[in-house]
This record gives structure tokens, C-alpha cells and sequence, in this order.
């Protein structure tokens, strides 16, 4: 079975105000210290699981690329002499436009990253300043093409929709303007107003408007037509990519699909490093201390970083294994990898929920695979949900 690492990085340069994710400004001061807590935590680690070989590695954050490339080289350093990274792996980094120039691309090539992802979220200035981007459209069209300079050959950019003021043309001409830069992957992503948020309290005073979810659904139709139409694949809820092939077989991924995320969705293991990180293993999912001071003062003192765990029981793992492999529209869920891990089918644990989601339209079979029906993309959520137990009373922290 693949191996994930994921690194966060939990810096930015400024805080959006959109933005729920453990992702701090004016942190600078802690950069030294906490690549070298990194550092210690991934040793400690390699050294605890035996160094298993893994098979994808995904810096995030935050804004890893506010780190200087001797930092985030001393994080991979550390990666690779503690996990053995497969010879043909996916070693991606997010990018945020204004953190990043030619000089800095080619630094993350040489340190073996070969794969970015930009954050670029719209190409209409006007929505990016009302998200509080630190970029511009220019900003955002000169990082890409700096990175293809640098020899990047598989990227992806991050879009949002349903954004206060978007409309129906500037997305389009925001898809327009993606498409043109020809990248290998997109992902979209519906804006939500998070609680607690600037954006929140903004839309709580009338200051924002609601986001108005008929817009959004619409938004998300019109963008599969268009990435469609110009040789792109959905293969996940959020996510399109390029294919090489003249016809995709229905239930296969694109050939630029994230493999790290695909390790994500196909309930695969994963161990996580840094503030807030998580991992997950077979009957197990834990994570880290979220506040990155409090994450460094723990590792300095010899402990391990973790803030809680959860016991992962069968038939939470069965629900979780549904949830998540219904995100990959094409390839949905295999009864053959369901029942090689869990030793029964599909069909005795879920009948009920099956049948009534079969009748209802929402999901579909492909050979042995279980699958969301197209018009179930926008309601997948509900759907998810009918697999998940009621409650799940082994959980800790
Ligand atoms: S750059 Fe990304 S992680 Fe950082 S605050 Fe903005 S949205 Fe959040």
C-alpha cells in the first residue's frame, strides 16, 4: 500500500480573511526554530516506523514557499534520510504568487520538488483584493509562467467560486485565462464562510453578502463544461486534470490526478509532520498541536508534538472509506478494495443506504465500483453522511 508524508508549513505572509486554515502572519521570527523542530520530529519519526518507503510527499500550508529554499531543503533532507522516497514519488509545493520568483522556483527544483500547487484563486483583480490576496492577476500569470521557466512540468492552480461580486462572466473569463496558461491540474473550490473568520463577521454585519449557493451550483456546472471542452477530466469533487489519452476510460483517473491526494481518497495511509498535521494509519488517526510555538516548545523538550488521537473502529473505517472514495467521480469505490481490506462487501455492510441512494438516482455502478451519479457532484455531502455512523464514541483528545 502507498505511503503520503505531509509537511505543514504554518506561515503567511498576511492572514486572508477568508481563511480558516493553521496558518499564522508576522511569524518570522520563528522560522529557525521551528525548521529545525521539523527536522527533529521527521527524524524521531523515521526512526520510529522503521523507515518505510514512501511514495508521494506534499509540503502545505499556510505558504510553504514563505520559507527561504535552505529551509524547506533541510525539511526534505530530513524526509529523505528518515523516509526512503520511491525513485518516481510526487514531492509537491504549494505557492502562493507573492511569495515566489524564477529564482526561487529553480531553488525548489533543484531540492527535488516536481510538482507545484499556486494559489492563484481568481485572475480578476477586483476578487482578489476582496479575498485580500497579497497578488494580483499579473502577479498570479508571472509566477506560472516563471515556474514552467524553471522546468516545472506539472502544476496545478487553486480557483475559487462563488465570491462576493463574481459573476457568471468573470469566472468564465477567470477559466479562460487558467486555461490559457495550459496548467496540468485544476482544483476549485466553492468559497464557505467560516466561522470565526474576518469574512464571517463581515457577512454577520452586511458587509459581505451571503454567498448565494444557486450561483455557486451554477459556477461549478458551467466550469465542468468549460475544463471539459478544453481537455480536461473531473475525477474528483473538486479537482480536474489533464489526460494524454485520446479516450479516458470511465473509471480511470487523468494522468496529472494528485497522486498524494488520490492516496487521501482511497482511505490510504498517510503520516502527517508540523503544527495541526494529521496522520492516519489502519485503526488509527492522531494529530498534532496546532499553535506552531506551542508545536516547537514540545519538540525542543523531547516530546512528541501530538494533541489527540482517535481509535479508527471497522465500521467507522468502512464509513470513512465510502465518504472519501465517493469523492473520485470516476473511479468511486472498488468492491474488490473494500473487501480486500475489510474481509466483507460492500453490499452486507451498506445495503440499506445503497438501495436508497440507488432509487434516488444519487449514486451509480460501474463494473464493481460504486460511484456518485453526475447530478450528485453538487449534493455530495448528503450522500457522504449516509455511510458515516451515528456517533463515534472511541474518540480522544
Ligand atoms: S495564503 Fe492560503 S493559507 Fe495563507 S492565509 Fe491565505 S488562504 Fe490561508
Amino acid at each position: 500500500m502507498p505511503l503520503g508524508l505531509y509537511v505543514h508549513i504554518p506561515f503567511c505572509q498576511r492572514k486572508c480573511p477568508y481563511c480558516d486554515f493553521n496558518s499564522y502572519a508576522g511569524m518570522e521570527y520563528l522560522f529557525a526554530p521551528f525548521t529545525a523542530a521539523l527536522v527533529t520530529e521527521i527524524t524521531r519519526a523515521g526512526d520510529a516506523w522503521g523507515h518505510p518507503v514512501v511514495d508521494t510527499l506534499f509540503l502545505g500550508g499556510g505558504t510553504p514557499t514563505v520559507l527561504p529554499v535552505e529551509h524547506l531543503s533541510r525539511i526534505l533532507s530530513a524526509c529523505r534520510s528518515s523516509f526512503p522516497i520511491a525513485p518516481e514519488a510526487e514531492i509537491t509545493c504549494e505557492a502562493n504568487p507573492g511569495t515566489v520568483d524564477q529564482a526561487k522556483f529553480v531553488g525548489l527544483r533543484e531540492i527535488g520538488v516536481n510538482r507545484l500547487s499556486i494559489g492563484i484563486q481568481s485572475f480578476q483583480d477586483n476578487e482578489l483584493h476582496i479575498l485580500g490576496r497579497i497578488h494580483d492577476a499579473k502577479q498570479a500569470k508571472a509566477a506560472f509562467c516563471a515556474a514552467r521557466s524553471a522546468g516545472f512540468t506539472n502544476i496545478n492552480l487553486d480557483l475559487i467560486y462563488g465570491l462576493p461580486s463574481q459573476t457568471r462572466e468573470t469566472w468564465v473569463s477567470t477559466l479562460n485565462q487558467a486555461i490559457a496558461l495550459d496548467p496540468e491540474h485544476l482544483s476549485l473550490y466553492a468559497l464557505t464562510v467560516e466561522p470565526g473568520t474576518p469574512f464571517a463577521r463581515w457577512v454577520a454585519e452586511g458587509r459581505l453578502p451571503r454567498p448565494d449557493d444557486d450561483l455557486a451550483a451554477d459556477l461549478y456546472e458551467i466550469a465542468d463544461d468549460v475544463l471539459v471542452a478544453n481537455g480536461y477530466a473531473q475525477y474528483e469533487i473538486s479537482n480536474w486534470a489533464r489526460h494524454d489519452a485520446s479516450h479516458l476510460p470511465p473509471t480511470a483517473n487523468p494522468r496529472f490526478a494528485c497522486r498524494h491526494n488520490l492516496i487521501y481518497w482511497r482511505y490510504q495511509p498517510y503520516l502527517g509532520f508540523g503544527p495541526g498535521a494529521h496522520s492516519m494509519i489502519p485503526g488509527r488517526r492522531w494529530w498534532n498541536i496546532r499553535a506552531p510555538k506551542a508545536y516547537i516548545r514540545q519538540i525542543e523538550e523531547g516530546h512528541i508534538a501530538e494533541a489527540g488521537h482517535e481509535t479508527i473502529h471497522d465500521r467507522l473505517g468502512m464509513g470513512e472509506m465510502m465518504m472519501l472514495g465517493l469523492r473520485l467521480v470516476r473511479e468511486g469505490v472498488s468492491e474488490a478494495a473494500f473487501q480486500s481490506r475489510w474481509g466483507t462487501t460492500i453490499e452486507e455492510v451498506f445495503s440499506h443506504e445503497l438501495a436508497e441512494l440507488e432509487d434516488v438516482g444519487l449514486i451509480e455502478r460501474m463494473g464493481d465500483r460504486i460511484r456518485l451519479s453526475r447530478h450528485a457532484r453538487l449534493v455530495g455531502n448528503q450522500v457522504f453522511a449516509r455511510f458515516l455512523p451515528k456517533s463515534n464514541p472511541t474518540s480522544t483528545e
